[in-house]
């Protein structure tokens, strides 16, 4: 929150995208997005450095749609994203921004998908494509796809597409794209290779980087939980249940819509609840908070901006619902608790993708923030129990239960049984809609993960076009984005854990005399086929061709990608590996001389 600026009006955007922000919900921009619009919509190049969270997404998307012209069905815009994942989420950030620009088009192009899909789509007309390195690179080489008329190209997640060994293939369509554009690159990091192309590439670029200014938070507990096997709301209500000291909180979320549609789940589950958001004139904002000093309401769900200065001292916890766009905004939610002397609570909601943004706010706080493991069912039931017995203490204790005692003894009398039980039936009346017990299960702590992505892994709208997707019991979240599936090799210990199961192993066509590494093997059998980097087993690197383990059952439709993936342009023409490789012998295999004894690259 460098110089927080509250309105999308104050950056230049038209009439129409502030209308559709509205809608969606979006009340200020964020601050990547206050500095990268201007700079974007002036037409100039940039570097922004901003990590997933921040809102980088909108900060490069919003100016695109600003140049669109819809009447030339041509692409006007492309961008690179490192993996197919996230082709997906920016085509479906850009379509939900074009809410209100009848006749907008983006398309996902993206390895393992069809190519007469997309060769159809293709042909439609697109005005933004949102690819992959690899599947962008062999459309321009078929001449299936155009970039005359490119106005302005994204490098999304540079850092990202270099770890997967794609930066070579991503400079091969800079070479190809029209002298005369824009280009935009955004990187969480700014390794020397990622500089070394924005310098032959970008033309004067502005740097937008969203500082983490270091500050250090009061006595406040800090934790998070990693989002994963439950919904968001479900886990919400369980914590805000069995956290002791609970008096009231302050909930944070992205959108003023996401205020006002948590505020009425919450109130649906009994909890006294309201929204706060930019949409409320200062009297009605005045209204709820004085209600949440008074105790008429216990939970306010806010968004950044309406919450600024709230100072109630019975605020006892803050949840980052959302995780927040940068180190300052967070400092600024959690010091809404732990006022006046009192302990605070601060309860960080986390999906796999945004772990990178807890361990920046770690970092810039100077404090860790511990794991919260989810209460279990038999916790939730633990603490009704406990609040169930209290009351009936209190009331024991109460004067007057002589009338009550006689009914007791008489109904024991007539129905045959004893006291307890009566006393067992008197319990489950008085429980009636307020069960003790909490129905289902609790959900698994991990999922047992598949090698190969299957359709579910695919928000709805994009993937529907090519088959039907898979119901996901866990609801509506694509598992990709709950699971973190984005392959980051550094992340993974150096020899990682045998996969179970068998493996395969396979010939492909690339070697080291054609420049090859193993990670662009590993980069390109992840996005072609859908194989997390994890399951990929060992890979042996020769002269004019490699050798990869892949775990057995392999889907046709994944083999007949990898069959056409390319890499450093060489059509890899993946198959079993009958032993000795054709005129690439052992003899020639110099792993020895490369890898100090080790046969194989590790990865
Ligand atoms: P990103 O960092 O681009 O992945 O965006 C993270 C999330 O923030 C997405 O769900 C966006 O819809 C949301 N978001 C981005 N900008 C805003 C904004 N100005 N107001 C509210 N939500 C936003």
């Amino acid at each position: 929150m460098t110089t927080p600026v509250d309105s999308f009006a104050d950056l230049g955007l038209s009439a129409s995208l502030l209308k559709t922000l509205a809608e969606i919900g979006y009340e200020s921009p964020s601050p990547i997005q206050a500095e990268c619009i201007p700079i974007l919509l002036e037409g100039k190049d940039l570097i922004g450095q901003a990590q997933t969270g921040t809102g980088k997404t909108a900060a490069f998307a919003l100016p695109l749609m600003e140049q669109i012209d819809v009447k030339l069905t041509k692409p006007q815009a492309l961008v690179l994203t490192p993996t197919r994942e996230l082709a997906i989420q920016v085509a479906e950030a850009l379509q939900s921004y074009a809410k209100n620009l009848p006749g907008f088009h983006v398309l996902p192009i993206y390895g393992g998908q069809s190519y007469t899909i997309q060769l159809k789509q293709l042909s439609r007309g697109a005005h933004i494509i949102v690819g992959t390195p690899g599947r962008v690179m062999d459309h321009l080489e078929r001449k299936t796809l155009n970039l005359d008329n490119l106005k302005t190209m994204v490098l999304d997640e540079a850092d990202e597409m270099l770890r997967m060994g794609f930066i070579d293939d991503v400079e091969w369509i800079l070479e190809r794209t029209p002298a005369q554009h824009q280009t935009a690159l955004f990187s969480a990091t700014m390794p020397e290779q990622i500089r070394r192309v924005a310098q032959k590439y970008l033309v004067e670029p502005r740097e937008v980087k969203i500082k983490s200014a270091t500050a250090t938070v009061a006595a406040i507990r800090q934790v998070y939980w990693q989002v994963s096997g439950m919904h968001k709301l479900d886990a919400l209500t369980r914590i805000l249940e069995v956290e002791n000291d609970f008096d009231a909180a302050i909930i944070f979320v992205r959108t003023k819509n996401a205020t006002v549609e948590l505020a009425d789940k919450l109130a649906a589950r009994g909890y006294a609840a309201a929204a706060l958001n930019g949409d409320l004139n200062q009297q009605m904002r005045e209204r709820v908070i004085e209600q949440l000093k008074s105790g008429a309401l216990d939970i306010v769900i806010a968004t950044d901006v309406a919450a600024r200065g709230i100072d109630v001292p019975r605020v006892s916890h803050v949840v980052n619902y959302d995780i927040p766009y940068d180190t300052e905004a967070y400092v600024h939610r959690i010091g809404r608790t732990g006022r006046a002397g009192r302990t605070g609570n601060a309860i960080l909601f986390v999906a796999p993708r945004e772990i990178r943004m807890l361990r920046t706010i770690e970092r810039a706080t100077r404090s860790p923030i511990a794991p919260l493991t989810l209460p279990s069912r038999a916790d939730v039931t633990n603490k009704r129990v406990a609040g169930f017995k209290e009351k009936v203490a209190e009331v024991l204790n109460a004067e007057g239960l002589d009338f009550f005692a006689n009914i007791v003894a008489q109904i024991a009398e007539e129905q045959d049984v004893g006291a307890e039980e009566v006393a067992a039936a008197l319990c489950q009346m008085a429980q009636e809609g307020k069960p003790l017990q909490i129905p289902g299960e609790d959900p698994a702590p991990t999922r047992a993960p598949t090698p190969f992505a299957t359709d579910s892994r695919r928000p709805a709208s994009f993937a529907e076009r090519e088959r039907k997707p898979r119901s996901d019991e866990r609801g509506d979240k694509p598992r990709f984005e709950e699971r973190g599936e984005r392959p980051r090799f550094e992340d993974k210990p150096k020899r990682a854990a045998p996969p179970s199961g068998d493996m395969v192993r396979y010939r492909i066509d690339v070697g080291r005399d054609h420049g090859v590494q193993v990670k662009d093997i590993v980069g390109a059998i992840a996005n072609e086929a859908g194989i997390e980097s994890r399951f990929i087993g060992r890979i042996g690197l020769y002269d004019e061709s490699s050798t990869v383990e892949l775990p057995a059952g392999m889907p046709a439709e994944a083999a007949n990608a990898l069959k056409r993936t390319r890499v450093r342009g060489v059509p890899i023409n993946l198959r079993p590996d009958e032993g000795r490789p054709d005129g690439d012998g052992e003899r020639k295999f110099d792993g020895e001389r490369k890898f100090k004894k080790k046969p194989y690259a590790d990865r």
